[in-house]
């Protein structure tokens, strides 16, 4: 039998972050994955944008979670001897009245990550827009997929990795450990997505899995660097390709590419865009989000060896590296996690008999 401390189960960024913190913090673990193609992170933008919505708010603890991630992927992209992380801006051409009336007041009231487009016809060369531009700044664009693919490889290379289908009718545990396909854990910690909403320890959390879908498009000559939103975005991906979406469904039929998404993008782009453009793939996946959009991180309150980290929703970038610091602190008796992201939260509604 081999002995570990931590059993990780899924290697999108949550278990990729707790991984690497667990590995600096010098706790062993094993991390288990199957990956899809169509796995949240694989699919996200990879930007982290301080402003969002149509009321344009400040994200939830954004002035702590942007400083953290800046040091963090630079420091895993150090590690990994690679660039992952980028500093950009995002050009938000104002799609309605209403959202560059927003833009507005927010940058009267509150000015921070704002800066209104002084040279109003400075993109009119390659895009369509009517009511102007502000500037969102400073965003990070993380390389997800160049990341987790990094990442994987050295979880191969130090033996870390398990690459098969996690299968609870594998598990045994009891309050003192855990036992998986002839390993032995004192902690066995999900990150396993959208998986978790329909495990055995979880699924009583109060997950809202949301819909994303998207496209990669390759356009020729697009000022660099920047992303380009009116309601969609299009996100620099690596050369004349861009990452385009994406649509937020809460209720949905199944989560596949549909017509409908790949007729609105075309549309968009079509009134938006002034420049040709190839439609290279269309995708489609779920966010692991929750009904109050905060995180789920911390121990089971009946099974104290049973973890989770989860509940990213549309903010993975930023809320991964975060709370799997603080619970590989807490695992080095170092540190809490937030009251807002513990999972304690929810002791009543997952103390119920399974
Ligand atoms: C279209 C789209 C765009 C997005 N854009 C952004 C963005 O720009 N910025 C941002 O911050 N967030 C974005 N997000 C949200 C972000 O992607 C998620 O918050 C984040 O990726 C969730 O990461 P995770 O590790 O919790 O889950 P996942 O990425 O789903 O990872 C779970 C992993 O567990 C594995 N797994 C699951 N079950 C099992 C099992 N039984 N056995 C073995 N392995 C298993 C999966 O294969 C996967 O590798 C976007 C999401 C979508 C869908």
């Amino acid at each position: 039998m081999e002995e570990t401390t931590v059993i990780i189960v899924g290697q999108g960024l949550a278990g990729t972050w707790l991984s690497y913190w667990l590995y600096q913090a010098g706790i062993p673990f094993k991390l288990v994955d199957q990956p899809v193609r169509d796995s949240a992170s694989l699919r996200a933008a990879g930007l982290i944008n301080p402003v969002t919505g149509r009321r344009m708010v400040t994200t939830w603890m954004i002035d702590e979670l942007l400083p953290f991630a800046r040091m963090a992927y630079r420091e895993i992209g150090g590690f990994l001897h690679e660039e992952v992380i980028e500093d950009i801006s995002v050009i938000d051409f104002f799609p309605s009245v209403q959202m560059l009336q927003a833009f507005q007041k927010r940058y009267e009231n509150e000015p921070t990550y704002l800066l209104p487009g002084e040279n109003r016809e400075k993109y009119a060369e390659w895009f369509q827009y009517e009511l102007g531009w502000g500037s969102i700044q400073p965003c990070l664009l993380i390389n997800v997929e160049k990341l987790i693919s990094r990442w994987r490889v050295w979880l191969r290379d130090k033996g870390c990795l398990v690459e098969s289908v996690f299968e609870y009718s594998k598990l045994l545990v009891n309050d003192k450990g855990n036992e998986y396909s002839g390993i032995q854990s004192r902690y066995i910690i999900f990150c396993d997505g959208k998986s978790s909403a329909q495990g055995p320890f979880f699924e009583k959390l109060p997950f809202a899995l949301n819909k994303g879908e998207g496209m990669l498009v390759e356009i020729q000559e697009l000022p660099e660097h920047l992303v380009f939103k009116k309601g969609m975005s299009l996100v620099p991906y690596g050369g004349n390709i861009f990452w385009l979406g994406s649509s937020y469904e809460w209720t949905f039929k199944d989560d596949q590419p549909s017509l409908q998404f790949r007729r609105q993008a075309e549309n968009w782009l079509n009134h938006f865009l002034k420049r040709p453009y190839r439609i290279l793939d269309h995708f489609a996946a779920l966010r692991p989000a929750t009904l109050e959009r905060r995180p789920f991180v911390g121990f089971h309150p009946h099974h104290p060896s049973v973890g989770i980290l989860n509940g990213l929703g549309t903010k993975g970038c930023s809320l991964a590296p975060y709370f799997a610091n603080e619970l590989a602190n807490q695992l080095k008796g170092i540190g809490e996690v937030n009251p807002l992201a513990a999972i304690s939260r929810f002791d009543k509604i997952l103390g119920r008999p399974l």
